[in-house]
């Protein structure tokens, strides 16, 4: 309530803030979590939760009138359709040079991404997270996170035969036949789930197509996980539909200012709470958001210089392939990628197979790329608008493009193929719009110190994506996890 006062507040129930959470209500620290999307536990009128990829609706996105889906368009047809507006679960947050996509709700993006669980390859660590220790890394951090997040894999010998990843043998096949390592990546999706519900045993959820707005069974989400062993320590409160607007200083402590939502988005009270330490988890886009604008306006004016900096985008980039009439990809592809191609040693490119998971035969092979883009961008106040910019050009996405070509020019002349041009707009080949993984903005041992420490503040912290300096090599929430492993164990032996 208004006035309250709290040891520790813990802004976003992503990754970071999930981590933070646990640990610190293990060490005997009452924690309040606070987050501005749904707690997403009461099924809507159809029963579920959460709606299919393939029906979004109400529930599908963050405060929109129009939906915003990734692949905007089939076989020339735009996809997208009007919505009511509503605190939904997909964020399309739209900056001048690229939309972000993020998860909304208890959970964080845990709830919309595919659950891929990958660790990088350690020869790349440096470049991931320069001022961190790689062997404290490999050999304590990254098997906990995997292990509390509950990464799993896929039993090959069925990957081998079920109907539902005939679209990722496809890619397997034609990445082989040009030389391209093939590797399996681990998941979060519970694999024994799936193989039931292939098998007809189980409700159906990944075989049925559901990702990108909940998911109804198998994923092994951080309500499922992290979150759900912080509350049952009885330690640690969590309070949807409540968005952070302002930290400041006041006395030895924070004042924080936090606007309750209704389920369309609209402010209906705004209290002010004081904690003793403020952890940032809003994810990297709404953390780098909120220090910017603080050290802007003069709320927290001793922040650094590097506030904002630092931002990438993973080097994403999405393509599709056609292919022949005799490479069919499946009627039913589980939305649950658990392959890739791996080209980043000598071409700075990993691209993950991914689902069309549409009902329908495609004919289409659909790739996620993970580049070694190294254009970085900032944030910026912008004041006459009263709004937070990204500095970030559609045309940086050039270098990605160029790397995921490396491996998708190969494949198409080796199989006497071409490149779809109907999935992101008319004769569109590159999905250069977007990103699924944004990364920086408040970078470790620059912004804070090599333990997310906020320089100029003591008792606040930063402790989710925007650490990591704009790109993991892989997908990136494995990372995210266990750098705040290892970051909330050293600020609990030392300043609690
Ligand atoms: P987040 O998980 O983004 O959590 C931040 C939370 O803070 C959110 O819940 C948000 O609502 C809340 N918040 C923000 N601002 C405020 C505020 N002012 N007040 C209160 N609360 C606030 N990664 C992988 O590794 N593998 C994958 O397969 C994968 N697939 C993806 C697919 C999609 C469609 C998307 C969108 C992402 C995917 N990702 C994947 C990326 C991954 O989900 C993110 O990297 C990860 O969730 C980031 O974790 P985080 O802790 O930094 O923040």
């Amino acid at each position: 309530g208004d006035g309250a006062h709290v040891p520790v507040l813990v802004i976003g129930t992503g990754y970071g803030g999930s981590v933070t959470a646990l640990r610190l209500a293990q060490a005997g620290v009452d924690v309040h979590m606070l987050e501005m999307g749904q707690a997403w536990e009461t099924p809507g009128s159809d029963g579920k939760i959460f709606p299919n990829t393939r029906t979004p609706d109400y529930r599908s996105y963050w405060l929109r009138t129009r939906t915003k889906q990734p692949l905007s368009n089939f076989l020339g047809f735009p996809l997208d359709k009007d919505v009511p507006r509503h605190a939904g679960i997909l964020d399309a947050e739209e900056f001048a040079g690229i939309t972000v996509y993020q998860g909304r709700g208890i959970g964080g993006g845990s709830l919309v991404n595919g659950g891929m669980a990958v660790t990088p390859r350690r020869e790349h660590f440096g470049s991931v997270l320069p001022s961190v220790n790689p062997a404290e890394m490999y050999d304590v951090y990254y098997p906990r996170a995997n292990a509390e997040l509950g990464v799993n894999h896929v039993d090959p010998a069925w990957w081998e035969t079920v109907d539902c990843y005939q679209y990722a043998r496809v890619g397997r096949k034609h990445a082989q036949r040009s030389n391209f390592a093939f590797t399996l990546v681990p998941n979060v999706y519970d694999m024994n789930y799936m193989k039931q519900e292939a098998a007809g045993t189980a409700t159906k959820s990944a075989v049925d197509g559901e990702i990108l707005y909940g998911n109804n069974h198998g994923k092994k989400s951080l309500p499922k996980t992290y979150l759900a062993r912080a509350r049952a320590t009885g330690r640690v409160r969590i309070t949807p539909l409540h968005r952070v607007t302002s930290v400041t200083r006041a006395g030895t402590r924070y004042a924080i200012v936090v606007e309750q939502l209704d389920t369309s988005g609209n402010v209906t009270a705004t209290k002010t709470v004081t904690a003793d330490r403020v952890f940032f988890a809003a994810g990297s886009v709404g953390t780098s958001k909120l220090l910017t604008k603080l050290k802007a306006t003069g709320a927290l004016p001793n922040l650094n210089g590097e506030i904002g900096k630092g931002w990438g985008d993973n080097g994403n980039v999405m393509c599709g392939r056609a292919n022949h009439l005799w490479d069919p990809t499946g009627t039913v592809q589980t939305s649950i990628p658990t392959a890739g191609i791996d080209n980043w040693a000598a071409g700075g490119a990993f691209a993950e197979v991914a689902p069309l998971p549409t009902g329908i035969e495609t004919w289409a092979s659909f790739y996620l790329s993970i580049t070694k883009n190294p254009n970085r961008a900032q944030f910026t106040w912008n004041a006459a608008a009263n709004r937070v910019d990204l500095s970030w050009q559609t045309a940086w996405k050039q270098p990605s493009i160029t790397m995921a070509k490396t491996i998708f020019d190969k494949i198409n002349s080796k199989e006497g193929t071409i490149y779809r041009t109907d999935l992101f707009g008319a004769y569109k080949i590159w999905g250069d719009h977007l990103t699924y993984h944004p990364l920086g903005g408040a970078v470790l041992n620059k912004a804070t110190d090599n333990h997310g420490r906020l320089h100029g503040y003591p008792g606040l912290y930063v402790v989710d994506g925007a650490l990591i300096p704009g790109n993991t090599t892989v997908n990136p929430f494995v990372t995210i996890t266990a750098l705040a492993e290892r970051n909330i164990e050293r600020i609990i032996a030392e300043d609690l």
